[in-house]
């Protein structure tokens, strides 16, 4: 966006093309327009035009031509209403305008402004951002769940500016490329917007492999006049069936998409000439409702009796719809031409549904027996629900919303015969927990399809599984590496925090009589006396290392009592000399410790075979020397070697320390922060925010300073990518004159 002299546009000439977009609006809204809401409507229109007359886009073309255009989406493409009409107009208004949302909600009413402001937070959590931080991804989830129209507009706005995109710098266009097939693509597929899927995908690898884009192009334009004769060979005789019968339908040979020859030369290692030969073919046909699934069927045995079926690949969503909405009939025959050729069979109720996804859901609710639900609509609620009510951290819930964003579902029975929908890769273990917690937290493992098999077992589509459990069975750590739903992990993390309670509660038993052998009482003082004295961080888990006999209580008896409080002359350290090891020794002795232990555990992949986490004690990040502590209830914690509690940790459980590495990656953003101190010279704070956070594009966390008469000091917490990221910068702040002293934080 930028201002631009306005003398060299014809303006004239610019606000009658204007009034034209806006007509065309009008005239897409029609039917849904009435005398208020088109006043509204014009009211929004007006209110955008003023906020952002003095604005254009990099292309030289004014501002305000980018609303209306994701308007004209939003109702054409997308099909929604008048409200969202009104919002797509003003999505960019408080975001880069003088517009106030207030006056949105004064003029337009409660449910724009609300809107209008997730909009702005979005904007906020993505476009200012150099990349996309976790904590923020976290944000824009939970915006995105409070109204489906929020998300709607959102892609629409993005499809728009993907259109548009060509006036851009390259880097900034590979940029929001990046972020469109990470995020807006899938999250585009799972509303069940598929031709604006399908679109995005397509530019966004305009933008990211422009060469390989243009050869698949190429190559698709010099193959049509091929697949178009194919594809007639094959339809004919089907459509005289058709015709003869009275049929009304549409059938045509469906065009790919050069992302998804691309995806599948890439990613499936499909040769390029086989990927051409794979034709598919779409029917669609108009019967009414109740007769949907018995014509689907009646088609399909047309079909397959001109053509033979491959067995395999027939797919049958229309008793059992995907989740994201999805309905329609899929199976592979064997064309004249001796190739597979892939047939969708739809009414054009489904085919509405399948390329307008969750806003045809609205239109059709109606028409539909019982209070069925939109899947979409539940699958949001769900999710908004887990994001509210969890405390998990941000880069778990990222996890899970990326399982669920990806993830196609298969379908298993029940031994009664019940239908259950199951992420693609759950096991044994989730589908029990699935079934109930309780069950989840008995099972032994599973009969599918009579045969007898573990907990760990991958279930596939279509099985019948029994559940078998036993009262002896209780849930375990290693059983958080076999779970993928959410749903099981949280299960399982719970009731190991409850089974940790009860081994306390023995522990503390315990602990009772030998307090009392020694004439001393359990209350919170001497508990934390023995906290201290035995170096844990907690009493639950001292409690429990008593339960467990980690710990001498033998010691006890030794203890001085006065008063029932237990009393400590000199406390006994476990380790000696604990303070008085230099760095370098501390080091030194855990690089040996290391050296023992040969187990690897690389970090940043593969995340899912092993849980870590890093300490909150040394906070480590990329790069730093690290290890690997194996702890009792949250998988391995990463410490930095100079940490601490390193020794400690290293001389006590020696045999749960693991090697670790750093994997390549640089997708994540570390907590890490520094102290800094000097001399308070004008400006020079607002000098330093200005390096962190422009010059980083890190993402600042906290920032407090604190300074008296002219001296300084602050403590700094933010994200960084790695070391490297924070060295740079912690080098590039020195070279401010004032600046004295900068250290990392360590605990
Ligand atoms: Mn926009």
């Amino acid at each position: 966006m930028e201002r631009i002299n306005f003398e060299l546009y014809d303006l004239e000439n610019e606000k009658k093309l204007i009034s034209k977009e806006y007509r065309k609006l009008l005239r897409t809204l029609k039917n849904r327009l009435n005398p208020s809401s088109k006043k509204s409507l014009r009211h929004a229109f007006d209110m955008a035009v003023e906020a952002h007359s003095k604005t254009r886009r990099k292309s030289g073309e004014l501002y305000i031509f980018h609303p209306i255009a994701v308007a004209q989406i939003v109702t054409e493409e997308i099909g929604l209403g008048v409200t969202s009409a009104i919002c797509a107009l003003l999505h960019d208004t408080v975001e880069d305008t003088d517009l106030a949302i207030e006056e949105i909600q004064i003029s337009l009413g409660n449910e724009v402004a609300k809107i209008v402001e997730g909009l702005t937070k979005i904007s906020h959590m993505i476009d200012t951002t150099s990349s996309m931080q976790i904590e923020n991804y976290k944000k824009l989830i939970i915006t995105l769940a409070e109204d489906v129209r929020v998300i709607l507009i959102k892609i629409a706005d993005r499809l728009h500016n993907m259109r548009t995109m060509d006036a851009m710098a390259p880097d900034k266009q590979k940029k929001i490329a990046s972020e469109t097939l990470f995020l807006y693509a899938p999250l585009a597929n799972r509303i069940g917007l598929h031709a604006i899927k399908t679109e995005l995908e397509d530019l966004s690898l305009k933008y990211l492999e422009p060469k390989e884009y243009r050869e698949i192009a190429l190559k698709l334009k010099e193959t049509k006049r091929q697949r178009t004769k194919q594809i007639n060979e094959f339809i004919q005789p089907i459509e005289e069936k058709l015709n003869k019968l009275g049929y009304k339908f549409k059938i045509y040979g469906r065009p790919k998409s050069i992302y998804s020859i691309w995806n599948k030369i890439h990613k499936k290692d499909v040769p390029f000439e086989e990927v051409f030969d794979l034709l598919a073919v779409r029917i669609i046909l108009e019967v009414p409702l109740d007769k949907e699934k018995q014509e689907c069927w009646n088609v399909y045995s047309i079909i397959t009796e001109s053509y033979i079926p491959s067995s395999e690949r027939l797919r049958d969503w229309i008793s059992k719809p995907k989740s994201n909405g999805y309905e329609a009939l899929h199976t592979t025959v064997m064309g004249p031409s001796g190739k597979f050729i892939e047939v969708q069979i739809r009414t054009s109720r489904m085919d509405e549904l399948a390329e307008r996804g969750v806003a045809a859901h609205l239109f059709y609710k109606e028409g539909k027996t019982g209070n069925e639900k939109n899947p979409v609509d539940e699958w949001l609620k769900k999710m908004s629900e887990k994001l509210k009510a969890s405390n998990d951290n941000a880069l778990d819930l990222v996890d899970d919303f990326k399982l669920d964003l990806y993830n196609e579902e298969i379908y298993v029975f029940t031994p009664k015969g019940d239908l259950k929908m199951m992420p693609q890769g759950s096991t044994i273990l989730d589908f029990a927990f699935e079934i109930h917690s309780g069950v989840g937290r008995k099972c032994i493992g599973a009969k599918v399809n009579h045969k007898l098999v573990p907990i760990s077992h991958k279930i596939e589509n279509g099985t019948q599984i029994e559940i078998l459990t036993s009262g002896k069975q209780k849930p375990n750590e290693d059983w958080l590496n076999i779970v993928t739903t959410s749903k099981a992990k949280s299960a399982i993390k719970n009731s190991l925090k409850s089974e940790i309670r009860a081994e306390a509660a023995l522990g503390k038993e315990i602990l009772v009589r030998k307090l009392s052998a020694i004439h001393a009482i359990y209350n919170q003082e001497n508990l934390q006396i023995l906290v201290n004295h035995y170096k844990y961080t907690n009493h639950l888990s001292l409690l429990c290392d008593i339960k467990n006999e980690k710990i001498n209580l033998q010691e006890i008896k030794k203890f001085k009592v006065v008063a029932g409080i237990i009393k400590l002359d000199k406390p006994k350290r476990i380790k000696e000399n604990n303070t008085e090891i230099s760095d370098k020794d501390v080091i030194q002795k855990v690089k040996e410790t290391l050296k023992k232990n040969s187990d690897l555990l690389i970090m940043g992949e593969d995340s899912s075979k092993i849980k870590y986490s890093y300490a909150s004690c040394c906070n480590p990040i990329p790069g730093d020397d690290v290890f690997g502590f194996i702890t009792i209830n949250e998988g391995v914690k990463i410490h930095r070697i100079n940490c601490p509690n390193a020794v400690q940790l290293m001389s006590k459980y020696n045999y749960r320390i693991v090697k670790t590495k750093w994997s390549q990656s640089k997708e994540i953003a570390f907590l890490t922060g520094f102290k800094l101190n000097g001399i308070d010279g004008l400006g020079l704070i607002n000098k330093m925010t200005k390096i962190i956070s422009e010059d980083h594009n890190v993402n600042i966390r906290s920032i407090s300073i604190e300074s008296e008469e002219g001296i300084f000091e602050g403590t700094v917490k933010l994200y960084v990518n790695d070391i490297e990221q924070l060295e740079t910068l912690i080098s590039n702040l020195k070279t401010l004159d004032g600046v004295i002293d900068i250290k990392r934080i360590e605990e």
